[in-house]
């Protein structure tokens, strides 16, 4: 039986469209069939959304500082629902490039949801199409724990739906997403509470950082429950109250927004395909993103391997480099991949927090740690601290972990992830001539 297409890529999200568009750029005949819109998860309800609604945060930050310089800067508040329409109208600018680049870089497009029924075959709007290669990108979505009334709040695409701001939020979750919306919300005015479940935020980051977003978040008027998993919502009249499972209760809440995990969207797969999905359903991957079933690849977060955009895509890349572009071996090196929270202020990160690096290599770690008040706090009444730890190996003192909490961390982390990779050492650092006066010199310049 003869191929239609060297490529089947179901999701039209960061991963699939970089794959299929790399593919068809050597030539290959590539289809994408999506379900939703363009762009998935990061476009329309992920980063994209989120850095807007954070950028109007660091606003309302600068606003607050702004006296403090000089200025007189009374506004009349936030217009969330006018932002809100920019923000739908940018996105949906971004969801027409999408489609217009698919169609100059020669992928087809087919709008539906995909099934994939047997090795090579997937049905779409009641069609069958043949590939010779089929790429699972199908991302994932937010879950919710089963409890009464969860059904009452809403989870983060349901953030990026408020028409309105409200004003009184519980947002339960400890993870990025959770302490993202937390920050957004504190900055632009609303009452906000966070439950976490565990004793810390931000599990699988150095502790430190989590140990400063904790602070910052308290330090901007969020309160941080910790060891605190909501055990039922209930409506009454006053809004929604949360019942904590240590018996507290939270009243009068406007909204409520689970931002507890998500789960992969791997049900697409039919079971005469023969693939095994793991034991949370994602869908393992060797390292060329192949599957156990010959001709089949998975990319992005439905591989439930560093669920980031820009993964997603160089993962997605690699493959067809390899597979149409005569790389042999090509493929993504998931170490040293670098990241943001975009929290207040930002966390940048790339490679081992210490606590991983001690339990891979004991006393061979040596820690450099700065805590100081960044310049721009000398103007202002509040004094945050930045935070920055240097995380080395052995001898040589090898740079295996870089992490900053603080004004700029956001931009500064690329850089220093290149050098992260190259595998630069502590001297290198040193020897490094600083940027001054910034922040980012004092990671050239620890003792
Ligand atoms: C609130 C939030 C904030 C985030 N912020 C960041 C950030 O700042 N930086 C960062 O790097 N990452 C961020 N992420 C993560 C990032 O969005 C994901 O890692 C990324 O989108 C994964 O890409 P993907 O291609 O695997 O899946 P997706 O982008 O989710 O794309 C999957 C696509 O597949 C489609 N689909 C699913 N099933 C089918 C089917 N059966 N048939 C047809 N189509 C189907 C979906 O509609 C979707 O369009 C954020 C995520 C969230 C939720």
């Amino acid at each position: 039986m003869s191929s239609a297409y060297d490529l089947i890529v179901i999701g039209g999200g960061s991963g699939g469209l970089a794959a299929a568009q790399r593919a068809a750029g050597y030539g290959a005949r590539a289809v994408i069939i999506e379900s939703g819109r363009l762009g998935g998860t990061c476009v329309n309800v992920g980063c994209v959304p989120k850095k807007v609604m954070w950028n109007a945060a660091q606003i309302a930050h600068a606003l607050q500082d702004a006296p403090e310089y000089g200025f007189d800067a009374r506004t009349a508040g936030h217009d969330w629902a006018s932002l809100k329409q920019k923000r739908d109208a940018y996105i949906l600018r971004l969801n027409g490039i999408y489609e217009r680049n698919l169609g100059n870089r020669k992928v087809q497009l087919v709008r539906g949801h995909g099934r994939l029924v047997a090795p090579g075959e997937v049905e779409v709007n009641g069609q069958r199409l043949r590939g010779e290669r089929v790429l699972i990108a199908t991302g994932g979505r937010p879950w919710r724990p089963d409890i009464p009334g969860a059904e009452l709040g809403i989870d983060s695409d349901g953030f990026f739906e408020l028409e309105q701001r409200p004003q009184r939020v519980t947002i339960v979750g400890g993870g990025y997403i959770a302490v993202e919306i937390a920050g957004v919300f504190a900055a632009l005015g609303s009452q906000v509470t966070l439950l976490v479940r565990s004793e810390r935020l931000l599990r699988g980051f150095d502790l430190s950082l989590a140990e400063g977003a904790l602070e910052s978040l308290r330090e901007s008027g969020v309160e941080v429950l910790l060891h605190a998993p909501p055990a039922a919502l209930s409506r009454e009249a006053d809004g929604i109250h949360v019942q904590i499972a240590d018996g507290r209760v939270l009243g009068g809440q406007d909204a409520l927004i689970w931002a507890v995990g998500r789960q992969p969207l791997s049900d697409c797969i039919a079971p005469a395909v023969g693939l095994a999905l793991d034991a949370e359903d994602y869908i393992p991957t060797d390292r060329f993103q192949g599957t156990q079933v010959k001709g089949l690849f998975a990319i992005g977060d439905v591989t439930g391997r560093a669920q980031l955009t820009p993964v997603a895509i160089a993962a997605g890349r690699r493959l067809a480099d390899r597979l149409w572009g005569g790389m042999a071996g090509r493929h993504l090196d998931y170490d040293n991949v670098p990241t943001v929270i975009f929290s207040h202020p930002p966390i940048g990160t790339v490679g081992l927090s210490e606590e991983e690096a001690r339990a891979r290599h004991g006393d061979q770690v040596q820690v450099y740690t700065s805590d100081f008040v960044p310049m721009y706090h000398a103007m202002t009444t509040a004094k945050p601290k930045t935070r920055m730890k240097l995380v080395t190996l052995g001898n040589e003192r090898k740079v295996i972990g870089v992490h900053v909490l603080g004004p700029g961390a956001d931009e500064m982390l690329q850089g220093f992830a290149v050098a992260v990779r190259m595998g630069a050492t502590k001297q290198d650092f040193d020897d490094t001539v600083a940027i001054h006066p910034t922040s980012s010199e004092e990671l050239v310049t620890m003792r």
